[in-house]
């Protein structure tokens, strides 16, 4: 859509936590120019689609800064979670990029779709995306805000009008006090894999997914692994009592769990465990 092509993007590579490493953007950026590309934006994200990761944003940032790049940040799933205040941290950084997105329709109760997307440079989007024709225009058009001007849709929903609703119902210490118990049963399932032998974590929890895996003692051909993960996902999501996602990471099938809706209380995630220990004891 950028017109940039899937060869104008590059992927940074990242460390053994699933962070972006600030020196090789670096080192991407110079190689870029003296190979004549001109690069123009860096996106960094925190809670990253796999594995929640958190790139180093603050570090990324001072990058783009020195380098004039503009800084995207998608935080669109876990971004909800620095409206805790022990939480914030995940946002160092942050309020230097150019422009964010969050999505309340991912982690705060909001039915799809509802996407916010914040920028500090409004007056360039406007610039690339404002296309008025005579029958658009209005006595207001110089006053008032048309959100047809910043992005490529010229119809769309009122969609701020449900978080709104949200917002009011819940209120910002309800929304909070919720994504703050999800965390905490978050880790709660993370402490239960890592105290539990036959199973083992893929990746740091920094919010309330866990990646995790069933690696029985003694099991160490990972093929084996892989197919006894493939069933234990299968048949604790055929119960239709949970539903347990996956993912790769280092090339190893990953299992996940996001405790994320605005009903689920500890007891789903105790019943959620005990499924899957049931189980993987049948499976073996
Ligand atoms: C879900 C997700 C997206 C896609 O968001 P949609 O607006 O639902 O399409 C992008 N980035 C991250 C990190 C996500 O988790």
């Amino acid at each position: 859509m950028l017109g940039i092509g899937i060869e104008g993007v590059r992927k940074i590579p990242a460390d053994n936590e699933f962070k972006m490493i600030p020196e090789k953007l670096s080192e991407a950026i110079k190689e870029d120019r003296n190979n004549s590309w001109r690069p123009f934006c860096v996106v960094a994200t925190v809670g990253t689609t796999s594995a929640t990761s958190i790139d180093p944003v603050n570090e990324i940032a001072n990058i783009c800064q020195k380098e004039n790049l503009w800084l995207h940040v998608d935080a669109a799933h876990a971004g909800i979670a620095a409206m805790i205040p022990e939480m914030k941290y995940t946002f160092n950084g942050v309020e230097k990029a150019d422009s964010l997105v969050v999505n309340p329709h991912k982690w705060m109760f909001t039915p799809v779709d509802l996407s916010l997307f914040y920028t500090r440079k409004p007056d360039v989007l406007k610039r690339a995306f404002s296309l008025v024709p005579e029958y658009l225009k209005t006595n207001e058009g110089d006053t008032a805000e048309n959100l047809m001007d910043y992005g490529i849709q010229l119809g769309r929903r009122f969609r701020a009008l449900k978080l709104w609703f949200i917002i009011r119902y819940f209120g910002v210490n309800g929304i909070i006090e919720r994504l703050r118990e999800h965390i905490r049963l978050g880790q709660m399932f993370a402490k239960w894999i890592d105290d539990h032998s036959d199973f083992e974590r893929m990746a740091p929890a920094p919010f309330s997914t866990v990646c995790f895996r069933a690696h029985p003692a003694g099991m160490n051909n990972e093929s084996k692994i892989e197919l006894l993960n493939e069933q234990l996902m299968q048949r604790v999501n055929e119960t239709g009592k949970l539903f347990i996602s996956h993912t790769k990471l280092n090339g190893k099938l990953t299992l996940r769990i996001s405790i994320s809706g605005l009903r689920t209380k500890e007891k789903h995630v105790v019943d959620a465990w005990q499924l899957i220990q049931s189980t993987l004891s049948e499976l073996m």
